[in-house]
């Protein structure tokens, strides 16, 4: 797992389709003590591509930290496919709620180039988390194939470990909106780590009675937290899930409390990139085929640690500036 640099803090890039569970992971990339959030990258995923930049914006706002970590618009289109919309699931992302306009505004630079940039400024340091669609990535790397050397580790939530998918049977969301970035980004050498939607059912689901526990902290975050999920409770609910799921929130934390994770296991992990009915399905091989492993994979994570971090995060308070 990570190292942590000379003041105990890694160097993060968050690359993130902001909505709902994204905003979550965003809130623990600004508020752990051992992020130190250099920018946010917004890839076109879950809602409208202007929504998203607004999401993460009003979470900066409402961490307490508006204008000190710079938001950069991204991708704004898969590579190949257009854009495909998870709105059913998370609505506009924010709770259906109107929270304050942001102070303040997307950067102008491109987060392509603003990725590049700082994975050169923080070469070997930097630590990349991805909990959208790959295309930023997969565009960063055109420009620098020497990009995977350069950052430290990079945590994608993506794929499915040997098991059903949930925009389509047979494919999770991430790798089915680029599948052909999600391959570029699995071939291209980083030093990886996944966390997929299977483990996500099995281990990371909130229960009524934790998001009770959640929403009884009357936090300023708390309440961000009850409004922000609650459109994804509903949807998860509704498809048979007993809670909310939390797969980005997981990712990031998986990065920045490495004691959460329990165990991994060595795939090799490749995307289909046809059309039809397996188009983003994420084959994970578990080693018995011959081929070389290019990720660690997330098997087991002590829930216990992952519920009791997002607390703790969310017990944070502060007064409005
Ligand atoms: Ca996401």
């Amino acid at each position: 797992m990570s190292q942590t640099g000379s003041d105990g803090r890694h160097p993060v890039v968050l690359d993130t389709d902001t909505a709902a569970d994204d905003c979550f992971a965003l809130l623990a990339c600004l508020l752990h003590p051992a992020a130190d959030l250099k920018a946010v990258t917004v890839v076109a995923g879950n809602v409208g591509f202007e929504q998203q930049l607004q999401n993460a914006l009003i979470t900066i706002e409402q961490s307490g930290r508006g204008g000190e970590v710079p938001v950069y618009a991204g991708c704004t289109e898969s590579l190949l496919r257009g854009w495909t919309s998870a709105e059913y699931v998370h609505g506009d992302g924010k709770g259906r709620h109107q929270w304050p306009v942001p102070r303040q505004e997307p950067e102008p630079e491109h987060a392509v180039h603003a990725l590049l940039r700082l994975a050169q400024e923080y070469r070997g340091r930097l630590d990349l988390v991805c909990i959208g669609p790959l295309t930023n990535v997969a565009a960063a790397l055109v420009l620098d194939r020497d990009l995977p050397r350069k950052i430290r580790s990079l945590y994608v939530m993506g794929g499915s470990n040997n098991g059903r998918g949930n925009i389509t049977p047979a494919a999770e969301y991430n790798f089915y909106v680029d599948p052909e970035a999600a391959r570029a980004v699995l071939r291209a050498g980083f030093s990886l780590t996944i966390v997929d939607w299977v483990l996500t059912l099995r281990q990371a689901v909130f229960t009524a009675e934790q998001l009770e526990e959640i929403s009884a902290l009357d936090t300023r975050l708390s309440r961000f937290f009850t409004i922000v999920n609650a459109p994804t409770l509903e949807f998860d609910r509704s498809v048979g899930i007993d809670g909310s799921t939390h797969p980005d929130l997981l990712t990031a934390l998986a990065l920045l409390e490495p004691g959460i994770v329990a165990r991994t296991g060595r795939y090799f992990v490749d995307v289909e990139t046809t059309d039809g009915e397996t188009r983003g399905y994420s084959v994970f091989d578990w080693g018995v085929f011959g081929r070389e492993a290019n990720a660690d994979v997330v098997e087991e994570i002590d829930k216990k640690a992952f519920y009791g971090t997002v607390l703790d995060l969310l017990r944070t308070d502060f007064k409005e500036a």
